[in-house]
């Protein structure tokens, strides 16, 4: 008999081409996938390994993390409040250099334990060690795109990098049944000159794999790159080639109008992180104008260090908010649009094989079930409100990936929480001699 689940709630809520609402309905998971999703009917239990029946519930998709660098969870709160390339040169740089591998592990391992905990069922990570990232990936039970950040300043460690993301795909792409993806991670023009992102370019074609770039984040990487190349880094990365695959851009904060339609002709995919943005004095990105364009915008939290948390929740909120404030229009960017980019445009921008990012049937059971039996839930007009406006992180009840359960009524299942947050206050101290 294959492992049925029956998941019944009072409400799911999704978007596929529409924004899909279903009261007092059940969902049927099957392995993998859904199979079912809609009226109750009946069905003797003894069908079914599990049935899950909550009260007062509220299912959604999992939500998409499309920006982050997960192990950097170990540098949570170590330096803040500091200018971009101050924060960098004098405090991260030098405690990433003490990182060893297994650091990533349970940096990534804690990472994770905090976006299951939010209801993040699959995230886009770019860093080094990713191996490591793997590995905590695969024994987690969440999905990942995972992408070995690369640096092209010097031809050697150039070329290295792309001979290990060239071993990161044979090794780890769709491994895990098929929940580890892997991307090309170019880190960003001003780190990578235009003839090696070409380089890059040609290896995601060869490999069939997309790509993840920081790209136009502050004012000053414009300005540098107008001085040195006479082109914005929007134009001069579409340049490369790059845009002629699958093409993830993290940031895209300071852009001009002649930018918006090259991300918008070129189906570039855009990882919107507000909070980042906000505390590292970055900017507002033009999110308003960049979905009137149509240009696919998801979002993503970036690190711990810049963040400091990796809350979905938190993002969708931001994502709304800031955009009504610059364009004092309380209508711009409703809660709904909100959900959607959290969601289903995550799975999109991440280019994932398969249905991701919705709950209808066919795709995969990856979601999370928030309790609305709360102060601040109630009383109960519109779901969507409640998720952008008035939920938090710590309302998620459980969680699952692939049809599995990896966190149910506050437990994490998969992994051993106690252990990893040991482990990471003790590694922090190491790096950074606190
Ligand atoms: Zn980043």
């Amino acid at each position: 008999m294959p492992e049925k689940i029956l998941l019944q709630a009072d409400y799911f809520l999704t978007w596929d081409e529409n924004l899909k609402l279903y009261s007092r309905a059940e969902m049927v998971i099957e392995n993998s996938l859904i199979t079912y999703l809609g009226p109750r009917l009946e069905r003797p239990e003894k069908n079914f390994k599990r049935v899950i029946n909550e009260k007062n519930s509220l299912v959604i998709p999992g939500f998409i993390n499309t920006h982050t660098h997960a192990a950097m969870s170990l540098f949570r709160g170590y330096a803040d409040d500091l200018a971009l390339m101050d924060w960098l040169q004098n405090k991260i740089w030098p405690a990433e250099a003490k990182l060893k591998k297994e650091d990533i592990y349970w940096g990534t391992l804690l990472s994770i334990a905090e976006m299951i905990r939010g209801g993040t069922t699959c995230f886009a990570d770019m860093y080094f060690h990713m191996e490591e990232a793997a590995r905590a990936c695969i024994e987690s039970g969440i999905r990942a795109s995972l992408a070995q950040g690369l640096v092209g300043m010097e031809k050697t460690k150039g070329e290295q990098g792309l001979r290990q993301s060239r071993d990161l795909v044979r090794n780890w792409h769709n491994k895990g049944e098929g929940r580890i993806t892997i991307m090309l991670g170019p880190h960003a023009p001003y780190t990578c000159p235009p003839e090696y992102l070409q380089e890059v370019g040609e290896l995601a074609g060869e490999l069939s794999v997309p790509i993840h770039i920081h790209l136009a984040e502050t004012r000053y990487e414009v300005e540098e790159s107008c001085r040195k190349y006479g082109k914005t880094p929007v134009e001069l990365v579409n340049e490369t080639g790059l845009p002629a695959h699958n093409l993830l851009a993290a940031h895209c904060v300071h852009l001009s109008a002649k930018d918006i339609e090259i991300l918008a002709a070129k189906n570039i995919a855009v990882a919107h992180n507000p909070g980042s943005n906000l505390k590292l004095g970055s900017g507002l990105a033009p999110v308003a104008d960049l979905l009137q364009k149509e240009v696919l915008v998801s979002l993503g939290t970036d690190s711990a260090a810049s963040n400091n948390n990796l809350d979905l929740l938190e993002e969708m909120r931001l994502a709304t908010l800031l955009q009504k404030g610059l364009q004092e229009d309380p209508a711009v960017i409703p809660a709904e649009i909100a959900f959607k980019m959290a969601t289903i445009d995550g799975a999109r921008a991440l280019f994932l094989p398969g249905e991701t990012g919705t709950l209808k049937e066919g795709a995969k059971a990856d979601l999370a079930l928030l309790k609305l039996k709360q102060p601040h839930c109630y009383p109960l007009y519109s779901l969507a409100a409640h998720l952008v406006y008035s939920a938090g992180a710590g309302d998620v009840d459980l969680v699952m990936v692939d049809g599995r359960v990896l966190m149910e009524k506050g437990r994490l299942l998969t992994i051993d929480e106690e252990k990893i947050l040991h482990e990471a206050s003790q590694r922090a101290q190491r790096l950074t001699g606190n």
